[in-house]
């Protein structure tokens, strides 16, 4: 396991810190990833690193810009460090879909595509039971 992962971890609640996916209901334990990749000159250090679901993680890979489908502007992806989730996120509590409220909101979803129909149906099993938002 990484060593930073306990620290890492607690700091986030244990919920990744892109999609706000409960680690809790997951039989392994969430990533510690890279925010700036170390190929990209980023360090281990706490203020780079980030508790990650194995969906984001895997789709971010070395990615730290995207694409905003709504101005088509390359941004910045969302950083847990720097940025506050709510606002650049909202929850649709009906649907499970994230809605972007920012173009870094909405360049992170479709980067990391976190409104496929499975992330969805699993929020809305989340939500009932009271594991989500
Ligand atoms: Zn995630």
């Amino acid at each position: 396991m990484n060593p930073a992962y306990p620290f890492v971890s607690e700091r986030a609640e244990h919920r990744c810190e892109y999609c706000h996916a409960p680690e809790l209901v997951f039989n392994f334990p969430f990533e510690v990833e890279h925010i700036v990749p170390l190929r990209q000159g980023g360090a281990t250090t706490e203020a780079n690193l980030a508790l990650a679901c194995r969906s984001c993680n895997l789709r971010k890979g070395v990615q730290t810009t995207g694409v905003d489908p709504s101005s088509g502007a390359e941004v910045r992806l969302f950083d847990p460090r720097q940025d506050r989730w709510p606002d650049h996120f909202y929850a649709d509590l009906d649907t499970g879909e994230l809605i972007g409220l920012t173009t870094i909101g909405r360049a992170t979803l479709a980067a990391l595509r976190m409104n496929g129909e499975p992330q969805r149906a699993a929020r809305r099993l989340w939500l009932r039971l009271g594991l989500f938002p």
